[in-house]
């Protein structure tokens, strides 16, 4: 299908796209990648009169790290991560899930900001942004404010930004040296959205895990953070019983729409299966 008309605008600064944001109100929408937004404009089920490119900004591209923690631009692509040797050397996890998203069509153009801020609970970053504890930069008419992942998804498609607002950057805390992880996604074919999917990052001490946490994707109407999960089985050594016991958890906080995917029963079934796995990977990585 072809998407309604719209205007183009294609600011050079941050400060140019909240202005026209918020000038333009309700009906204006940030361009990213275009790879959600696109898609849904062509099925009608987005019809914004105005579109605000971040192309031209930029200040919304890069990836450093500050210290203890890594800062990643909004703009900046799935292919970018994948081809960082920083993003490989702090957060292998990132490029484990870059690399599980769609194809590499999808991944030259869609980008982490427009993963993050879309608020569609089959986008793999948003579960893994909470499994990381990292946080978002906000910038609108009102000033910058920095909104934690776990704090940013409300419902399907609702998200804490406010009228006018821009997701400019994402700030993830380096996880501990040493440290395992997986990201694990079921999938019914390359280039489909998660039927089911689990991120693991914990820490091991003397065979017995130290810290753990568990996100969860596409699973609820929001991504999830498994938090009984992840504390049963801080200090066990994942033995079969703790890790029944933790995909139990984790699926007792699942509520999946039954779709082309599968019904909900399977989806949650699947979904325990994946938390097992991540959590067994994870744990296999530390030795
Ligand atoms: C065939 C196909 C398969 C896919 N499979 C997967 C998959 O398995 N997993 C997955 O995670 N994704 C998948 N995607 C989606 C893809 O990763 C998108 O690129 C991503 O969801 C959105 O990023 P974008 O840069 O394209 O954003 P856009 O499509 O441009 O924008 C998405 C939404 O976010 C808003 N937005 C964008 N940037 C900002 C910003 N900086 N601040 C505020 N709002 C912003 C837009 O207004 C829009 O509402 C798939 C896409 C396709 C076409």
């Amino acid at each position: 299908m072809i998407p309604g008309s719209f205007s183009y605008h294609r600011p050079a600064s941050v400060a140019d796209a909240i202005k026209l944001l918020s000038s333009l109100g309700d009906e204006a929408r940030p361009l990213a990648g275009g790879h959600s937004l696109i898609p849904m404009m062509k099925l009608r089920l987005a019809s914004p009169d105005h579109l605000v490119d971040l192309h031209g900004i930029a200040a919304l591209k890069g990836i450093h790290r500050d210290g203890d923690r890594v800062s990643i631009g909004a703009m900046t692509t799935q292919h970018e991560l994948l081809a960082s040797d920083e993003i490989a050397r702090s957060l292998p996890i990132l490029h484990e899930t870059a690399l599980l998203i769609a194809d590499p069509q999808v991944r030259y153009m869609g980008t982490i900001g427009g993963n993050v801020a879309n608020g569609d609970p089959g986008n793999d970053m948003p579960a893994l942004m909470m499994t990381l504890g990292a946080s978002y930069r906000l910038e609108g008419p009102n000033g910058a404010r920095e909104v934690v992942a776990s704090e940013f998804y409300q419902g399907a498609y609702f998200t804490a930004l406010e009228p006018g607002e821009i997701l400019t950057s994402i700030s993830i805390p380096v996880p501990a040296a040493g440290h395992g992880y997986a990201y694990e996604k079921l999938k019914r074919k390359i280039g489909d959205y998660a039927t089911a999917a689990a991120a693991v990052v914990l820490t091991m001490s003397g065979g017995k895990v130290a810290s753990c946490a568990i996100g969860l994707t596409n699973v609820h109407e929001t991504p999830l953070l498994a938090t009984e999960a992840a504390r049963l089985v801080v200090g066990t050594s994942l033995d079969p019983a703790t890790l029944k016991q933790a995909a139990a958890a984790a699926v007792a906080i699942m509520a999946p729409a039954a779709d082309a995917r599968g019904p909900v029963e399977y989806r949650k079934h699947v979904g325990g299966i994946m938390v097992t796995r991540a959590l067994t990977r994870a744990a296999a990585l530390t030795k």
